[in-house]
């Protein structure tokens, strides 16, 4: 049966550890109420770090924790002290949250935290692999274990993985300057779907893998080398029914029951009748804790008929202490706070009630219930779901969300009062235009908010990225075409050597070599014109090599072997053993000097773009440009050219290059008149693009048609990448 693997890097468990025994009970926080339903079927398991450290625990432990955790499907990764130093605190709450939230000036950056990094990636990668076999389904979480992907991948190939980043993925600008970029993007691309809470973090992801690993993007698929990673927006929603529920239990409790909490707010309401305004947070400099103190100052500086109505309830968690930047936000916030409560104060009135600390869930829906307001002012925040429970408590849909542009959770709430947390003056309008909304207006904006989180809550987000994530694995393996694995090599070795008369047709680009930014450096390598050497030696074996590459090229990289080279996808062609290029009678290049000059005008216009002049063809290269630039003036430059070509002419879209060449002659013709001069047993063609297919195409059934790379193909079988493909020639040239 298969196996369902849930990674992340904390277990969701709670620790009570005594003299003489540690008991771990199972939490119910977001991720673990959204994943229980597949952490709960019959053959699943959650790996990760119990949250209590080596150094705590002797031998007779680590093992009662293994068995007692088994039990309950978890896995445990027992992390030391170092460790959690290094990697936790460090390389993950140093460098990498401050860098994805926008606070370069937080980011500090260790060689010792990145090392510590990557071997507990490694360390966690070792704890999925003694568990996972091919077949399985692994789910990675959010931006501790980004290595993950790739290490299971290495090892383990034939399984589905799915990533989740819960943290925002940055502009390119600002995550081009972590100095392990690359190790981070090709960590992730390990993995066959990547899931964001915004399309915006998906875009910012694959414009950094366009730039930074130069890999093919088509809408949200990543082609990496030959295996395809779907990237797509999952928004992560709450337990919408839970919140729902116990508030409306709450609303039917007698007042002599009320907890403490709700007695001192309704009390505020008694003495006051004015509203009140909530904010709950971790302790964490990205929620905007400072900027919405100061707003409060401001409203009360500029709207003083609401002293002693108006209230701020701060509700701040403790969170990562021991880090600096945090320490010192903790003493900012106790001050900002001293400053407004010691200006404004009356004998009546405090107008910031502060709690440095958390709160049980049923406290928790009294203080969303009992707040008019929610005020959830984050500078960057992932998704933010404390503005999702704040709606979902208000059964009754009365209620005022403000709530900042850049939390992910906008982008659903987009009926909330949307804010520029960082224009205080503006976020004390709002709380100004929050106080007066009427209640017909609340109930006309929550109501499609509340909706939206009802329906796509907690269940569904986990239900849609799961079924998403069996949709590729089921591609995969519907792919028609046949990857060539050991068994159909052997099969086509078997042909090759009871073969006579063979014929190897070889696309060059693409095909034995892999594409490089500038296309006079993407040259054979040793081992390709070595295999080529040992295969044309061979008396029965003909090896032609057809490309849309000028004849100058081919002839300065192959012209001293002994092979047929055709050039210019079938225009120009030197038979093996002679020195000379023969050109096909083409009616004429009369088109030339109409289609050149706007070719000339578009490389002009477009940096990084050039115009290669062939004798029969003329092409504008665009891979040394922007990747999205590129499409757009690539996508202008084909508009142009349609309407101005003839039959005589045709536009090849070809991989970052646009062609017009001649239409007389194609690398399909120039197969077959390759064909008619012999009498072959054996025909094998190999090709990548567009062109090849023309090859395909004409070719008899009998021949074996291999497709290098993902694209679509009526080849028969497929390889992944050029690499792969010479090591397949190389395998031919065994049989000698
Ligand atoms: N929360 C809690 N106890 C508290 C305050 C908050 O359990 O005293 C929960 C809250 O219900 C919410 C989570 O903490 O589910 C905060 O999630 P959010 O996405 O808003 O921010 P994060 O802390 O993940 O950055």
């Amino acid at each position: 049966m298969k196996k369902i693997i849930i990674v992340s890097n904390r277990l969701p468990l709670k620790v009570e550890k005594n003299e003489k025994s540690i008991v771990f009970t199972p939490t119910s926080g977001g991720l673990a109420t959204g994943l229980k339903s597949i952490h709960e079927s019959d053959n699943a398991l959650w790996i990760g770090w119990p949250g209590v450290s080596k150094e705590e625990l002797n031998e007779t432990q680590v093992d009662q924790i293994q068995k007692s955790l088994r039990e309950m499907n978890f896995k445990p990764v027992h992390l030391d002290n170092e460790q959690v130093e290094n990697f936790y605190l460090g390389l993950s709450n140093k460098s990498i949250w401050p860098l994805f939230h926008y606070f370069k000036q937080n980011v500090v950056f260790d060689e010792n935290q990145w090392n510590a990094y990557v071997q507990v990636n490694e360390q966690f990668a070792q704890a999925i692999i003694e568990e996972i076999k091919p077949g399985d389904t692994l789910w990675v979480h959010d931006y501790q274990l980004m290595l993950v992907p790739k290490l299971i991948r290495q090892k383990v190939p034939d399984v589905t993985i799915g990533f989740f980043l819960h943290i925002p993925f940055p502009s390119f600008e600002i995550f081009r300057i972590f100095p392990k970029r690359r190790e981070i993007l090709s960590g992730l691309i390990g993995a066959d779907l990547i899931g964001f809470h915004t399309y915006d973090y998906e875009r910012h992801f694959l414009s950094s893998v366009k730039r930074i690993l130069h890999l093919e993007v088509n809408f949200n698929t990543i082609n990496n080398e030959g295996r395809e990673v779907v990237v797509n927006t999952f928004p992560m929603g709450i337990d919408f029914e839970k919140f729902q529920a116990v508030s409306k239990t709450h609303s039917e409790i007698d007042k002599s029951q009320y907890g403490e909490i709700r007695k001192q707010l309704s009390s505020h309401r008694e003495h006051t009748n004015g509203k009140l305004i909530l904010s709950i947070d971790r302790l964490d400099y990205t929620k905007g804790i400072l900027n919405r103190i100061e707003a409060f100052e401001i409203f009360l500086q500029r709207f003083p008929e609401y002293h002693e109505k108006i209230r701020l309830v701060m509700v701040i968690v403790p969170s990562r202490s021991e880090v600096s930047h945090y320490k010192q936000l903790k003493k900012k916030t106790d001050e900002s706070i001293g400053r407004v409560n010691g200006l404004f104060s009356t004998v009546n009135w405090t107008p910031i009630w502060y709690y440095y600390r958390s709160f049980e869930f049923n406290d928790l829906i009294d203080l969303y219930r009992e707040c008019e307001i929610g005020m959830v002012t984050p500078l960057r925040d992932g998704m933010n779901l404390v503005a999702k429970e704040f709606l979902a408590t208000k059964i009754d849909s009365k209620g005022i969300l403000i709530l900042s542009e850049l939390a992910g959770a906008s982008k659903e709430l987009h009926h909330a009062l949307l804010v520029n947390p960082f224009d205080t003056l503006s976020l004390s309008d709002a709380i100004h235009e929050a106080i007066n909304m009427s209640d017909a207006e609340q109930v006309e904006r929550n109501k499609p908010m509340r909706e939206r989180i009802r329906r796509y809550d907690i269940h569904e987000w986990s239900k849609r990225f799961m079924k998403e994530l069996g949709a590729i694995s089921e591609r995969v393996s519907e792919d028609q075409t046949v990857k060539i694995k050991s068994k159909e090599q052997n099969t086509i070795l078997q042909s090759f050597n009871l073969a006579k008369n063979r014929l190897l047709l070889l696309d060059y680009d693409g095909t034995l070599t892999g594409f490089h930014v500038n296309h006079k450096k993407a040259i054979p390598s040793e081992k390709l014109l070595k295999t080529i050497k040992v295969l044309s030696e061979n008396n029965s074996t003909n090896v032609v090599i057809i490309s849309g590459r000028s004849s100058d090229f081919l002839e300065k990289h192959f012209g001293h072997l002994y092979i047929d080279l055709i050039a210019e996808h079938g225009h120009l062609i030197r038979t093996k053993g002679t020195s000379k290029w023969k050109e096909k009678n083409i009616s004429s290049n009369d088109w030339m000097p109409h289609i050149l000059p706007i070719m000339q005008q578009f490389a002009d216009n477009t940096p990084g773009t050039f115009v290669e002049i062939k004798k029969n063809s003329l092409v504008w290269h665009y891979r040394k440009t922007d990747p999205e630039l590129g499409i757009i003036k690539s996508e202008e430059l084909k508009t142009i050219l349609s309407s101005m070509i003839s039959n005589e002419v045709h536009l090849m879209n070809g991989d970052k290059i646009i062609e017009i060449v001649s239409s007389s002659v194609n690398k399909g013709t120039a197969a077959v008149e390759r064909l008619d001069s012999s009498n072959y047993d054996f025909i094998l063609a190999a090709g990548d693009d567009i062109t090849d297919e023309d090859m395909f195409h004409y070719l008899p059934p009998r021949a074996i048609n291999i497709k290098v790379g993902l694209k679509d193909t009526v080849a028969k079988y497929r390889i992944v990448d050029p690499i792969a493909m010479v090591d397949f020639l190389e395998q031919l040239t065994h049989s000698f």
